[in-house]
């Protein structure tokens, strides 16, 4: 009798062969574009005490409230399996005195997180985010130099069809007036607000502007303005963003009711969305967070960062843009006797670091040139008795068909001298 297979957790993902050479392309240019930028890589433990992001995120957000697996472990410590990196990243930051070592820090990190959502396309309750991080300074250069590379990073891979929207949501004190206007604004429709809306009245009105419902996006259309109040701080810092954005020629779509609740937010908040992606069209959030290392027990410490999500990257990436083959050199064995002579030609061409391969399942000749050619190998060596007495071997270039006889102990010389 079979046994029942184990499978994969709902809303988890695995990233088979097939796809893991995109994810590849991927992190790389991450590595690449943030260290152009001056960004330094920073990896957190997948799990911290539930503490963080009750504190950091919110008790009242979705994420804290409903989302998170968290769990008792045998020694009784509340524990969490990240489901954000800002909180992780700020704790070390803290934890490790950087801000003490230099004045600004510019961190970035790929990771896994966990949500327990409702799993759909682009939504995942596995799912990945890069992102960065930079603390020390609350000039909007710092505002630019975030967005302008994570622009960069989504050019270089292909992504097109982007929009940045850009907003301010102002100091404290700003926020504090303008939740007062949304209270007083919504005052008179609150029985047509949704029950979460109802709830987010008194404790977060300005998370009612994130809503999905119609029939209060048409409500909200006559809402005041998070701009008017403004404090002339706010408005030079914002001015001085967008002057800045202008200048290094990057668009943007302003967006007044881009905001978000949480008190250590302040200042400068963007998206950016992709038209390819269907509902779940944000590929990536970030914004300004003056008040958080202050509000985890470090020093007050300006503080700005996006994170991006990695699955709606590659949904919204074109599917060919990272498909060529690894693969060079594929060795095809003409008969049982040339075996060792293929491992170590394989081994000299890797060790020039040529990719090779060769067929590890005694397939006919026929069937390992089919093989050369479904995995995109820029040419198959054919080795047989015959190319073995004779100490030659027949290259064939498998896009042009073309073939040549060369010397067996030529091949390292002749291969290096083809550009390929
Ligand atoms: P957030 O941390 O919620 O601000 O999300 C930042 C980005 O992460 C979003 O713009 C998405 O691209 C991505 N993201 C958030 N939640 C999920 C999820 N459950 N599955 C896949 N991607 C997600």
């Amino acid at each position: 009798m079979s046994k029942e297979i184990i499978r994969s957790i709902k809303g988890t993902q695995d990233i088979l062969p097939d796809k893991s050479n995109r994810w590849q392309a991927l992190e790389s240019t991450i590595h690449k574009t943030a260290s152009k930028y001056g960004y330094k890589e920073i990896r957190t433990p997948a799990f911290e005490r539930t503490e963080l992001f009750s504190r950091s995120v919110g008790e009242e957000t979705d994420i804290v409230s409903k989302e998170m697996y968290s769990w008792i472990d045998q020694g009784g410590e509340k524990l969490t399996l990240k489901p954000e990196l800002t909180a992780s990243v700020a704790r070390a930051y803290i934890q490790h005195n950087l801000g003490g070592l230099r004045p600004v820090n510019k961190l970035y990190y790929i990771d896994a997180l966990f949500r327990r959502e409702r799993p759909q396309k682009g939504r995942y309750r596995q799912f990945h985010q890069f992102g960065v991080e930079a603390f020390g300074s609350e000039h909007p250069e710092v505002d630019a130099e975030v967005i302008a590379l994570a622009l960069s990073i989504f050019n270089s891979i292909g992504l097109d069809e982007l929009q940045l929207k850009l907003n301010s949501i102002g100091s404290p004190q700003c926020r504090k007036d303008y939740r007062d206007a949304i209270r007083e604004f919504l005052k008179p429709h609150f029985s047509n607000l949704s029950e979460t809306s109802q709830k987010r009245f008194n404790n977060n009105p300005l998370r009612i502007l994130d809503t999905k419902v119609p029939q209060e996006i048409s409500i909200l259309e006559d809402a005041p303005n998070i701009s008017n109040y403004w404090t002339d701080d706010d408005k030079v810092h914002f001015e001085e963003l967008l002057t800045y954005l202008d200048y290094i020629n990057i668009d943007y779509k302003l967006t007044p009711r881009l905001v978000r609740g949480l008190d250590y937010y302040t200042r400068t908040t963007f998206e950016i969305t992709s038209s390819k992606l269907g509902a779940q069209d944000a590929i990536c959030g970030g914004g300004r967070y003056d008040g958080l290392v202050e509000s985890l027990g470090g020093k007050p410490t300006p503080g700005i960062g996006f994170a991006a999500g990695m699955e709606r990257i590659l949904l919204a990436m074109n599917k060919d843009s990272s498909k060529n083959s690894q693969v060079q050199i594929y060795i095809v064995g003409i008969g049982q006797s040339v075996q060792s002579a293929i491992i170590k030609l394989a081994e000299d061409l890797r060790r020039i670091n040529i990719a090779t391969e060769f067929d590890v399942i005694r397939r006919s000749l026929k069937a390992q040139l089919r093989e050369a050619n479904k995995i995109g190998a820029k040419y198959a060596l054919l080795i047989g008795d015959q190319e073995l007495k004779s100490k030659s071997v027949e290259l064939k270039n498998l896009s042009s068909g073309d073939q040549e006889k060369v010397e067996l102990n030529k091949i390292i010389e002749h291969m290096n001298s083809l550009s390929y």
